[in-house]
């Protein structure tokens, strides 16, 4: 099946400059979007077609498609960045497609060739470049892909029929007044993913699975939650959005893939970014009892999560039932703040993109 071209019908009325830049003085997370959307259909029998750049709007849906009821849904979240001589790139598009396969293999899905998942978010970024902030800071434009099944009935099973669509929405830097760690409300009773489940593909219903515990860390005064693994309840597993890193004085150790958390492109960027630093990094199994006893006894010099919206935020104080402790005196450490800079400046340009990770549009 061959892969369809996006034909361009774009906008008559976009939103004037005045009002974009307005905009783009504060643009916060996810609130704006720009003026237009990619969308391609898949039909069984057909494969992919209808590729379109449209007005960005509402989409029409039957109240009996599938996707409204059994959640066969799917999504990815990657940027755009301005670069020093006023260009666009993304941050590597091609591993964000993939996982948008894998993720799409999970849920008995098809998959957009990854070429394909590529041009349309390059289509969409060049129509609407006016709308990638200015070089220099932290500020991006956010993609988010997504597909849906949109066939119409309420059979439980693979739909035959599905919707992938690109948006864009401009992204202010996640820390206005500096970098400040989080805090971590460690659910020990709620689970986000268990050994066979959902837990490595990027669909909304592991999202909608977080709230309840999200809710529970803001009654506690936690930020974010971290999630253990299912079985034993023990073993570190991630946050409800992003992964983690352990540092250990020169060393770096995130949790192993293992099935139920995700395997964001921001940790596999920095087990290189920080070999590429002279530092250790490696992936192992991490137990609660020694994120709290390294903590305690200081070998564990810093943590940190990292993921798309926020590069790397360092982490706090962590919380739970069993009482709480706090990780470098609640301060950023030196090394969750060298590899955030390191990566932030490959993705604005400014350091060499020695692993070839920028896709300039
Ligand atoms: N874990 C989860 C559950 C996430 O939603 C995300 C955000 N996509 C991440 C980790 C980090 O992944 P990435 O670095 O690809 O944004």
């Amino acid at each position: 099946m061959t892969t369809p071209t996006i034909e361009l019908k774009p906008s008559s009325h976009p939103l004037s400059a005045t009002e974009r830049e307005r905009i783009l003085a504060g643009p916060g997370f996810g609130r704006y979007f720009t003026d237009h959307m990619v969308t391609i259909k898949w039909t069984e029998g057909r494969g992919w077609h209808d590729g379109e750049l449209v007005p960005y709007g509402p989409l029409s849906l039957d109240p009996a498609t599938n996707v409204l009821h059994y959640a066969q849904e799917i999504f990815e979240g990657l940027k755009a960045y301005r670069q020093p001589d006023g260009s666009v790139a993304t941050f590597r598009p091609d591993a964000n497609a993939r996982r948008f396969q894998a993720s799409a293999r999970r849920l008995a899905m098809p998959e957009l060739p990854v070429e394909t998942f590529i041009e349309a978010c390059d289509v969409l970024v060049q129509q609407d470049k006016d709308w990638v902030p200015a070089h220099g800071g932290e500020e991006s434009l956010y993609l988010r892909p997504f597909m849906i099944a949109t066939e119409v009935g309420l059979g439980v099973k693979p739909a035959n029929e599905y919707l992938f669509v690109v948006i864009a929405s401009p992204a202010g830097a996640y820390f206005a007044g500096g970098v400040k760690p989080v805090s971590i409300w460690l659910s020990e009773n709620r689970v986000r993913a268990v050994p066979g489940g959902m837990g490595d593909a990027k669909t909304g219903g592991n999202y909608a699975a977080s709230l309840l515990a999200q809710a529970e860390a803001a009654v506690h005064g936690c930020d974010q939650v971290a999630y253990l693994d299912a079985v034993e309840h023990k073993w570190v597993e991630e946050l409800g959005g992003m992964n983690l890193y352990f540092v250990y004085g020169d060393k770096i150790v995130t949790p192993t893939l293992t099935g139920s958390l995700l395997a964001g492109v921001t940790r596999d960027s920095l087990l290189s970014v920080a070999r590429d630093l002279g530092h250790e990094a490696e992936e192992a199994r991490v137990s609660i009892d020694q994120w709290r006893t390294d903590t305690e006894n200081g070998t564990l010099t810093e943590v940190f999560a990292c993921g798309t919206a926020a590069v790397i935020t360092p982490v706090g104080t962590v919380k739970s039932a069993g009482g709480e402790w706090t990780q470098s005196n609640g301060e950023p450490g030196k090394v969750t703040l060298k590899l955030r800079e390191a990566l932030l400046d490959i993705q604005r340009g400014v350091a060499e993109d020695r692993h070839g990770w920028m896709h300039p549009l």
